[in-house]
């Protein structure tokens, strides 16, 4: 165990060494970055957020351009996406349009946004987290809740050193600085993760949440945006506190649901799990044509393929899924995408093929498309997957012959058993793209 001794005096960011008094520098490495709270080790809810994220991203990558003003933007929206450190020293902020941030700070370098990068560095920094918790749950490409509940055992130390060490950890592999809050709830976290940001770490205890919360002003609740801030500031309300005295009955008879929730967080109640990210959401597969595609009867032969791939995965991962999804890409890259919900959830090719070809056919209109994709999503076991059907006696046989088929193929291979839709139709028409399982 990590000596984890009085909260009061808590423990260094840096160095983590445990402190031993009230000194304001670490007694080890004095660093004055030390992190003290009553409830320093009981507090469990973490909010992550990357400090002024696609700029840092970008000062990382070209070290010329550490000490200048970087701004994220242009493009065709023309605002800021973001604005470095520097840049929002001179007034740039977030959603400015381009033209008056550089009003504000002629000298800034700008830089289009290159979201790819982006969602990779993302998704290295998520890892990071899942390597902590299993109860991870993004908000944004840079932004997540974590549950350290229940983890101290694993880590050998309490959650607020993890995270410390978590912060310093994306520091060093990954160049980057985020800002992390910690409380007992999602509410607060995320107040708590913009406190004292870059580089920041606060914590918002229970005890102290009704006092913290009283002076700020409503917009800081989840759902206060602009226009129900007017409301509310009409209706004589600008602070949390001022809706900490009223009750939940006039609070919900005034603005509904909304109500509610103003009334539970202003007090600094907020139950919400964090909900990790599921594993598996949907099984799919796709594919991008040679050629665009405009007839069905071209279409058919390749969604039937594509069917019979998702199928095959489905039994194999002993899964069904009981929404059908039908992806289709037009020539101009627009996306269509429709689903049917099914009784039971399923896990036949055939199944799947005739729910995605009624969903097909109404999307011929002479489009001409450049990629086809069917999946199931609504995933379950396959406990209750297709089970016969008594009124349609034709597709309890389609079911056993499927079931027959798979057997052969199990032996044979998949392609030693093609059904007449397929049959020879497909090679020259697809290019190799690999499948996914999102
Ligand atoms: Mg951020």
């Amino acid at each position: 165990m990590a000596p984890v001794n009085d909260p009061r005096f808590g423990f260094c960011r840096d160095c983590l060494a445990a402190q031993t008094s009230e000194g304001r520098r670490c007694h080890v490495c004095g660093s004055p970055r030390l992190l003290r709270h009553p409830e320093l080790y009981r507090l469990s809810i973490a909010h992550v957020d990357c400090d002024a994220f696609y700029a840092s991203v970008e000062k990382r990558d070209n070290p010329e351009l550490r000490n200048k003003p970087v701004i994220i933007g242009g493009g065709k929206r023309g605002v800021v996406s973001t604005a470095c450190y520097v840049a929002r020293i001179h007034g740039v902020k977030s959603a400015m349009p381009m033209f008056k941030a550089l009003e504000a700070c002629p000298h800034a370098v700008v830089i289009k946004p290159d979201m790819e990068k982006y969602a990779r560095v993302g998704r290295e920094i998520r890892q990071m987290m899942r390597d902590l918790t299993p109860l991870v749950e993004p908000l944004s490409i840079d932004e997540a809740f974590l549950d350290l509940s229940g983890t101290e055992r694993l880590h050998h130390d309490p959650p607020a050193r993890v995270m410390a060490q978590f912060s310093n950890r994306v520091e060093r592999e990954m160049g980057l600085s985020v800002s992390v809050g910690i409380s007992y709830c999602k509410f607060l976290a995320k107040i708590a993760s913009d406190f004292e940001k870059p580089r920041g770490f606060s914590i918002i205890g229970a005890e102290e949440a009704v006092t913290f919360l009283a002076d700020k002003p409503v917009t800081l609740i989840w759902g206060v945006g602009k226009a129900f801030a007017a409301t509310l500031e009409r209706d004589g309300i600008r602070t949390i506190g001022q809706l900490q005295t009223m009750e939940q009955g006039p609070l919900m008879a005034a603005y509904g649901t909304m109500g509610q929730r103003l009334y539970r967080l202003s007090r600094g109640l907020d139950t919400r799990r964090v909900e990790p990210e599921s594993e598996s959401k949907s099984v799919s597969a796709e594919t991008t044509f040679n050629e665009d595609i405009a007839s069905l009867d071209d279409l058919v032969p390749i969604l039937r393929s594509l069917s019979e791939k998702v199928s095959h995965r489905l039994k194999t991962a002993d899964i069904a899924g009981r929404t059908v999804v039908l992806k289709l890409k037009s020539r101009d890259f627009k996306l269509r995408t429709r689903n049917r919900q099914l009784a039971d959830p399923t896990q036949l090719a055939d199944r799947i093929f005739r729910t995605g070809f009624s969903l097909l056919e109404k999307e011929i209109d002479g489009t001409r498309f450049r990629l086809l994709g069917i999946g199931v999503s609504d995933l379950s076991d396959d406990g209750r997957a297709d089970p016969l059907d008594l009124v349609d006696v034709q597709a309890t046989k389609r079911a056993v012959a499927e079931t027959a088929i798979d057997k052969l193929r199990g032996k044979f291979g998949n392609h030693a058993v093609e059904t007449g839709y397929t049959f020879g139709k497909i090679q020259s028409r697809t290019k190799n793209v690999p499948d996914e399982i999102e």
